[in-house]
């Protein structure tokens, strides 16, 4: 199967306003992040990231549904931050799930929130993933907490379910701490059905890049 190219995005006009430690005027690391959706003309964008106030994350990861599930969002999150060289994004696990920005449990997905948008992902026979946005109609608000599913579909035994349940949680707090849509290339863990472990230099590049961008969404409610 030939692999599509990743996109080219050239921000640089924005990207210097926002950040003035991009020295190259174009990146060619970079994959559309932003969730797209319609628009009463065409379709509209939508771009998070979390503030610096808001750091760390709080992430709060369900302990008795899948045993492996704490330590592996906290190899997720570990993996997540040593991305940024200004830890632009933190996060850590939290026992307090009324305070959480981030709810992680490890079942299935229920039926989607009539507002939400789902993004479902990692449709291995082992596992599978989804994270919930709960985003306002005009687009302006992100309603906490984003709440991820990962959902084992196999007995703990299963060869293959280990690595299928730790790529699955890098991926989905990929899309917690803002990569919103998925990116086009096998290779990247952002891919749909990710087939990688880690995220690649166009994962990084990508996440680096949408904390250097005003966000166009604010989360609210916690
Ligand atoms: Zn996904």
């Amino acid at each position: 199967m030939s692999l599509r190219p990743h996109t080219t995005i050239a921000f640089a006009a924005l990207a210097a306003v926002a950040c003035g430690d991009i020295a190259s005027p174009v990146r060619d690391d970079l994959y559309e992040w932003r969730l797209i959706v319609p628009a009463a003309v065409g379709t509209d964008t939508v771009h998070f990231h979390w503030e610096q106030e808001d750091l760390p994350v709080r992430v709060w990861v369900a302990g008795d549904e899948v045993e492996a599930l704490p330590s592996l969002m906290q190899r997720a999150i570990d993996t997540w931050e040593s991305v940024y060289l200004y830890r632009e994004f933190q996060a850590e696990l939290v026992s307090d799930s009324n305070t959480a920005h981030v709810i992680v449990r490890g079942v299935p997905a229920p039926s989607k929130a009539v507002r939400s948008v789902r993004l479902p992902s990692a449709l291995a026979p082992e596992c599978d993933g989804a994270t919930d946005l709960d985003v306002s109609p005009d687009l302006r608000e992100l309603t906490l907490p984003i709440r991820i599913f990962i959902n084992p579909r196999a007995t703990p035994d299963t060869p293959g379910l280990g690595d299928c349940l730790a790529l699955t949680s890098i991926h989905e707090l990929g899309h917690a701490l803002g990569i919103f849509e998925h990116s086009p290339n096998q290779t990247d863990i952002m891919f749909a059905d990710p087939q990688v472990d880690l995220p690649s230099r166009f994962d990084r590049g990508t996440a680096e890049a949408l904390y250097h961008l005003p966000p166009t969404i604010e989360a609210v409610g916690r």
